[in-house]
């Protein structure tokens, strides 16, 4: 259970300073919290920029387009004409060098009058504008008198907002937080601090919140580095964790010859390719080892990793055991398993899937027949994992598209079995860099060539005014019955928006190409997903309009054109994810990004770095320098588990320094039972690494 020290931080936001009924709702929606923000959600809403009131120059001397704090007299009231006027209101104040027109549109008179009476010295800050010539500040920030001034903060935080809130509410907010936070023993021994030179966790938090200098919030200053190290740190105990629970039992060999697998690989229409081949025997000595096999596979998307998988799982059915393949969709997992049973039954190998929408009879068979052994292959979603499912002796377990599984679902895997070997697929070709903070120290198997006869697809960049032209190539090419996907913007703030777009656009095509447009949505009940999807496959329907659904690894090789609307919304990593889903037949595929200008600086090169490659671990890296690691996994769109404060791009050099941290930790202890264990306990317990922390109280 989380340590009641830290109850403070887990209590509700709306307990905190300026969080009132009314703006709750604006803080759960900035902070991400649907189910309602808490403490420490504010205390770790860290400011990205500093607003410096430092600057207090005389007027002559201020410059333009610069914050400054400025003493002055009023002089003169300047109120608009007539009352409906929509002039401004204006004040002039002026010290012993110049003057400056303080500009109020709409504003109540009354109010201005009170706050700046004629005569009286006021402190006013603001942005300096030169309008016409004239010295303007147009709504100032503050205007105060000697008192107030003495209690400006000289250098505010500027906090990632929501629409409806302010950044004085926000800052109140988080100054009630810090108060919240309790005296915490420090996690990290003495040598580290000094030798990464880190300041306190809680000084660091203050520093942000109630910085002195701008250089206090800058992601390569040293409180961000401390709460990165945090970060990390915890992160790394996490997976430490995990892993030695996994590694606790001993793995078990599978002991095969590799006669079902040759006989798969015969029933194949194509030859492995030398990395496939390569990426099986891999696996296969992993498997055939006493030790059990954690092993990620890396391929992009199109390098074949499912039939890798199925060689695995073939070689643990040989041996006598069951394997199970899980996917993060229902419609993978089906699509999955309508590319294999045709070869599992060729060879006799007895396979079903099993998601979470099967009819109660067709389940409890499945289950019956999974527990008894009957079947050797279960293909299906996140329903695997349920506690009902009993395998009669699970081998292995093939996971894939991992980021989308957390380390609470590999655990419960992992418990499915005696010492399960897993193998973890994904289509993202994760850098190097990252592979260790996302999956720990797993083995790494890497598909780099893609089958032969692929290719290139055609890639362009065209403005969305342009939209007519698209629809009238596109229905060119539906006239030699092309098949295309149509990606709809990817709206921010809610899926119900991405839903209204693509039901739009679906619409909108319908008034063109009738009945051969389809849908497929996020919002969808599954049944009609599938269906969807298949009327595509099928050829049914030839534009597949959809929300970011298809991203995930669907496979229907007569797509050849791939539109996405809106491509500056999108990732890099993602927007590669999205145009691997053209060019899998033998057509001559295209991708078009239509995109609403004007582009800034990172749209413009994600877009070239995609025209210019298709190499999937080219596009990660650049990705990685364009911006940051969070896209690379697409962890902001899909809320995988990403990481609040870490910048890989900017503390990449801290993460293995966190790893040693971790391993010394529990070389010290495995249970961290020593003091610095248990402060290092309520470390993962403040970032939610809950989980983790469960493991050092259980058996
Ligand atoms: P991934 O899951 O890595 O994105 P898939 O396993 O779905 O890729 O494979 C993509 C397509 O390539 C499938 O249609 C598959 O049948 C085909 N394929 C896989 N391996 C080969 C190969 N060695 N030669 C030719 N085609 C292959
Ligand atoms: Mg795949």
């Amino acid at each position: 259970m989380r340590p009641s020290l830290l109850d403070p931080l887990f209590a509700p936001a709306a307990t905190l300073p300026g969080i009132g009924p009314k703006n709750a709702k604006l803080f759960d929606r900035m902070l991400d919290r649907p189910q309602g923000a808490r403490v420490v959600d504010v205390l770790f809403h860290l400011p990205y920029a500093t607003l410096d009131r430092r600057s207090r120059p005389k007027i002559r001397d201020a410059v333009p387009g610069t914050v400054v704090t400025i003493q002055a007299r009023v002089v003169e009231h300047r109120a608009p004409q007539t009352l409906r006027s929509r002039a401004p209101f204006k004040v002039l104040v002026e010290d012993d060098t110049g003057d400056v027109e303080l500009v109020f549109f709409l504003a109540n008179p009354e109010w201005v009058r009170a706050r700046l009476p004629v005569g009286a010295t006021r402190w006013i800050s603001g942005k300096l504008e030169l309008y016409d010539g004239v010295r303007q500040i147009v709504h100032p920030d503050r205007v105060m008198d000697a008192e107030e001034l003495a209690r400006l903060p000289a250098v505010e935080p500027v906090y990632a907002l929501t629409e409806g809130l302010y950044q004085r509410t926000v800052a109140r907010a988080a100054d009630g937080a810090l108060k919240r936070l309790p005296s915490l023993p420090e996690w990290i021994p003495e040598e580290a601090l000094e030798s990464l030179k880190l300041q306190g966790f809680a000084e660091a938090l203050a520093a942000m919140h109630r910085p002195g200098a701008p250089e206090d919030v800058d992601p390569a200053g040293s409180a961000m580095t401390r709460l990165a190290y945090d970060e990390l740190l915890s992160n790394q105990l996490a997976l430490l964790l995990v892993r030695a629970r996994m590694r606790k039992a001993l793995g078990r060999a599978h002991v095969a010859e590799g006669t079902l697998g040759r006989r798969l690989e015969a029933a194949l229409p194509f030859s492995l390719t030398g990395a496939q081949r390569q990426a099986v025997e891999e696996i296969r000595a992993d498997l055939r080892a006493e030790k059990r096999m954690i092993r990620l596979l890396q391929g992009d998307v199109g390098s074949g990793k499912t039939v890798v998988a199925l060689l695995a799982m073939a070689e643990v059915v040989e041996a006598g055991r069951q394997a199970a393949m899980m996917a993060p969709t229902e419609v993978l997992a089906r699509q999955h398993f309508d590319r294999m049973a045709p070869l599992a039954d060729t060879v006799g190998l007895r396979m079903a899937l099993m998601t979470g929408r099967d009819k109660a009879s067709k389940r409890r068979e499945t289950l019956a027949a999974l527990a008894a052994g009957k079947l050797d292959i279960a293909v299906g979603t996140h329903a695997l994992f349920q506690e009902n499912v009993v395998f009669a002796d699970l081998g292995l377990a093939v996971v894939d598209e991992q980021h989308r599984f957390g380390v609470r679902q590999r655990l419960a895997l992992a418990d499915k079995g005696k010492a399960v070997d897993l193998l973890v697929m994904t289509a993202t070709p994760i850098p190097r860099s990252l592979v260790l903070a996302y999956f720990g120290d797993m083995d790494v198997s890497a598909l780099r060539e893609k089958p032969p006869g692929r290719q290139p697809i055609d890639t362009r960049a065209m403005p969305i005014e342009r939209i007519d032209e698209v629809v009238a190539g596109l229905s060119r090419a539906l006239g030699q019955s092309a098949r295309a996907y149509w990606i709809c913007p990817l709206v921010e703030e809610s899926e119900t928006l991405d839903v209204a777009a693509a039901e739009d656009r679906a619409e909108a095509l319908r008034s063109i190409f009738g009945g051969a447009v389809g849908l497929v949505h996020g919002r969808m009940a599954g049944p009609d997903k599938d269906a969807a999807m298949e009327r595509f496959e099928r050829g049914e329907t030839k534009v597949l309009v959809a929300t970011t659904v298809v991203e995930v690894g669907v496979d229907v090789s007569e797509a050849t054109i791939m539109i996405v609307e809106h491509a500056e919304r999108f990732g890099l990593a993602q927007l590669h994810q999205l145009r691997g889903r053209v060019g899998r037949g033998a057509g001559r595929s295209s991708c078009l990004l239509l995109y609403k200008g004007p582009l800034g600086e990172t749209a413009k090169a994600r877009i070239e770095t995609l025209r210019a490659t298709e190499d999937g671990f080219r596009i990660a890296e650049e990705d990685l320098r364009l911006r940051g690691e969070g896209d690379v996994l697409g962890a902001r769109q899909a809320g995988a588990p990403g990481f609040r404060f870490a910048r890989l791009d900017v503390h990449g050099a801290l993460l293995a320094r966190a790893r040693r941290g971790a391993e010394a930790a529990l070389a010290l202890s495995d249970r961290l039972a020593t003091d610095e264990g248990r402060a290092l306990r309520l470390l993962l317990y403040l970032f939610e690494r809950d989980e983790a922390a469960k493991l050092l109280e259980a058996g």
